[in-house]
């Protein structure tokens, strides 16, 4: 290193001009180092295991052949293997030996050096490439790690990658038993029909703290693609206590008790009021109206009768779609407050569904399986795999 760092002349003195040529010739520099130091152990264990070079007293080596199972060898030179990793593109030598039985050759380190055949590429590299990929498309990503690093790993094999934990994630057994859940959906650009799929996603939350500020501590219970039939099954599995939804599915039977998300509910009825010709202007005080009887400090018992009492008042206005809206979600109205929840809205998960929607929208269209698994890994390693 010291030698190369003669060819800096004094008239290109200059720290960011030094540090630069050290980081472009690290590689050079680096590789030198790690092979000597691969090939040494390796020496090292050779002269244990089948003793020294250039003698005729033949070891009984601790490891047989793996075609005849003698464990008598010679000798036979390196190979050499790329492996690419943070440092660069490295060639590693792998000692090999010859069986003095069937003369068949085979190199009995590469395992225990990590490098068997196929292991081309260092986890370290691969995972760094694949947290970015969470964040942005598969080549953006590669970009910046190629500009950093000087090397990256290629699109397909960060896919295949995700695929792999993506089915490790779903093989877990997560289960939020006596726990309070939300649970939303979202769709995104993918499969074949031109409306998208729909990405259902279950979160578990609590208040908490991040240093001094408020933040909800979040677990994924489930990030799944299908039909809501599959998510109730999905949903019931996790024998939750408690579960807090949009009104966009029923989820009535799912968890032992059920809360309609308070801050949707007056957002819907502007659509149903819509439906049912009310002028965008008339609108609104209904809006506010439904919002002073979800927010306003009233016990329980009098938000119920008030609620029931605003049905009334749209079914005499003629409301009549608006009225419905509201009779069903009338059952799931104060069971959170009445049962202690941390939460009586969503709102928790809403901040997920557009991290999901910020990945997923960048104007391609999508495979399901495909969309499914990289929001699934990027999802569990933002909410699960915080430190
Ligand atoms: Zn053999």
């Amino acid at each position: 290193m010291l030698s190369m760092l003669d060819n800096v002349t004094e008239k290109d003195f200059h720290v960011n001009t030094l540090t630069g040529f050290v980081h472009e010739n690290r590689q050079v520099v680096l590789s030198v180092i790690v092979y000597d130091f691969v090939l040494s152990h390796q020496e090292e264990w050779l002269e244990r295991d089948i003793g020294p070079r250039y003698t005729r007293r033949r070891h009984q080596a601790p490891f047989c052949c793996p075609k005849c199972r003698r464990c008598c060898f010679t000798r036979k030179g390196s190979r050499k293997r790329v492996y690419k990793n943070l440092i660069g593109k490295l060639l590693l030598p792998v000692l090999q030996v010859r069986c003095s039985g069937c003369s068949c050759r085979f190199c009995p380190y590469k395992d225990r050096i990590g490098l068997s055949f196929t292991e081309r590429i260092s986890s370290s590299l691969l995972d760094k490439q694949l947290s970015l990929t969470c964040e942005l498309p598969y080549w953006k990503a590669r970009r910046f790690v190629e500009n950093f690093l000087s090397i990256a790993v290629s699109p397909g094999t960060v896919r295949k990658q995700i695929d792999k934990e993506s089915e490790s994630i779903e093989a877990l057994d997560i289960t939020a038993r006596n726990q309070i859940a939300c649970i939303d959906s979202t769709k995104v650009p993918a499969g074949s029909k031109q409306k998208g799929e729909t990405i259902h996603l279950a979160v578990f939350a609590r208040p908490g703290k991040r240093g001094r500020r408020p933040a909800s501590h979040k677990r994924l219970l489930f990030l799944t693609v299908g039909d809501a039939e599959e998510v109730r099954k999905r949903t019931r599995a996790l024998k939750l206590r408690g579960l807090v939804h949009d009104g966009d599915m029923d989820f009535s039977g799912c968890a032992t008790l059920v809360q309609r998300c308070l801050w949707h509910l007056p957002h819907q009825l502007k659509y149903f009021l819509w439906q049912d010709g009310v002028p965008h202007k008339a609108r609104l005080p209904w809006v506010k109206e439904l919002i002073g009887i979800l927010f306003g400090s009233l016990n329980t018992q009098e938000m119920r009768q008030r609620y029931a009492n605003f049905m009334d008042q749209l079914g005499e206005a003629g409301c009549f779609q608006a009225c419905e809206h509201l009779k069903n979600a009338e059952k799931e109205l104060t069971v959170s407050r009445e049962n202690n929840f941390f939460y009586h809205t969503t709102a928790p998960i809403e901040r997920e569904m557009r991290e999901i929607n910020r990945r997923a929208e960048i104007g391609v269209r999508w495979s399901t399986k495909g969309v499914q698994n990289l929001l699934r890994v990027k999802m569990y390693r933002r909410l699960n795999k915080q430190p």
